[in-house]
């Protein structure tokens, strides 16, 4: 099992299969970076096995694959499938835009994945073009609704923005409630990246909102989910991420891999330490003390909007969110 310096369980690992994408969303990547991390520099889905074997066997038991956009890196299903062939009780999730559901979730269900979250910050196509560049909803909506179609869980998150989507958190809920989705709202973290002036809407401003339209009671959190959760009258739950708030890290259990073998301990910092040497050499056991190691240094708590935030210079898009 691992366990870090303050007694938190790590058994969640997010693996960022690629920092590319097809959205250019406001809050994460609202240009084409300057360059992308050389294709020769990224893990195979052989050699990032490897490495989650080793976190398998060491106690990880959720492993969620995002991005970027994971559905751009071809033969994904193939590295679903490997996780799931070596240990199929993993929980195992996806962070998707959606953009391309349509045509793989079958294809992604059959290879082992149990679960996605899906982005969508708008039910309305100008605003979907207004935040991702481009004209992105409906195929967002074909694939979400061929997600349920095969089977896939489907949880959806939605960053309200004031002036840009805010208006839309009760057409985004009603739209999850009828599909039975939870829907959870992602407070806006500011990063050097996104576009300037998005101004985020924070959990108190979001349930004064939404208590203008219904009743709900507080619930706590779920586990080791970031997520605080909210039951409504007719038992529908919705969340709110919310990591300004004091307590948000008190249950983490996360850790954090990209695509070019960087293993994070906590999405704020910028502290990372390399897997991608142990594993191209086939030398698990340093692989395994890396992982150990990172586990050690995870930090107690991030510092969002803190007076000495000094936040991680490396992208939302780069590490998963
Ligand atoms: N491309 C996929 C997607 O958009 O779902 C997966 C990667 S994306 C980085 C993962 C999550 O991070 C998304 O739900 C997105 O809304 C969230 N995210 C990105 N930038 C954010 C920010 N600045 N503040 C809050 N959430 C953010
Ligand atoms: Fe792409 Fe997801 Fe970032 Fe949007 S939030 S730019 S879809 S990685």
């Amino acid at each position: 099992m691992l366990i870090d310096s303050y007694d938190r369980v790590v058994d969640y690992l997010r693996i960022s299969v690629t920092e590319r994408c097809n959205f250019r969303c406001q809050y994460c990547m609202p240009e084409k970076p300057f360059s992308w991390v050389p294709k020769e520099n990224l893990l195979t889905f052989e050699e990032l096995f490897e490495f989650v074997k080793v976190c398998i066997d060491e106690g990880i038991n959720k492993i969620r694959i995002t991005g970027g956009e994971p559905l751009l890196r071809e033969d994904l299903d193939k590295f679903i499938k490997m996780i799931y062939d070596y240990e199929p009780s993993i929980d195992l999730a996806m962070t998707t835009n959606a953009f391309l559901l349509k045509g793989t979730a079958q294809k992604l269900k059959d290879a082992g994945l149990k679960r996605i979250n899906v982005s969508i910050d708008t039910l309305k196509p100008e605003v979907a073009l207004a935040i991702a560049g481009k004209d992105v909803l409906q195929n967002v909506l074909d694939g979400v609704e061929e997600a349920l179609k095969v089977g896939l869980k489907v949880k959806v998150n939605m960053v309200p923005m004031k002036g840009m989507n805010s208006d839309e958190i009760v057409d985004v809920l009603e739209y999850c409630k009828t599909r039975n989705m939870t829907v959870r709202f992602i407070e806006y973290m500011e990063n050097q990246y996104a576009k300037a002036g998005i101004s985020g809407m924070k959990s108190q401003e979001l349930l004064s909102h939404l208590a203008q339209h219904y009743k709900f009671e507080d619930e706590g959190f779920d586990g080791s989910s970031p997520s605080h959760y909210f039951k409504m009258e007719d038992g529908y739950r919705f969340g709110i991420i919310e990591p300004y708030e004091d307590d948000f890290c008190k249950q983490c259990n996360r850790i954090r891999l990209t695509a070019e073998g960087f293993l994070i301990p906590c999405l704020y910092f910028d502290e990372a330490m390399s897997i991608a040497e142990s594993v191209k050499k086939g030398d698990i056991k340093t692989a395994a003390l890396v992982l150990k190691e990172v586990v050690r240094t995870k930090p107690e708590k991030n510092r969002w909007g803190g007076d000495d935030a000094e936040v991680s210079s490396r992208a939302f898009y780069e590490t998963g969110g």
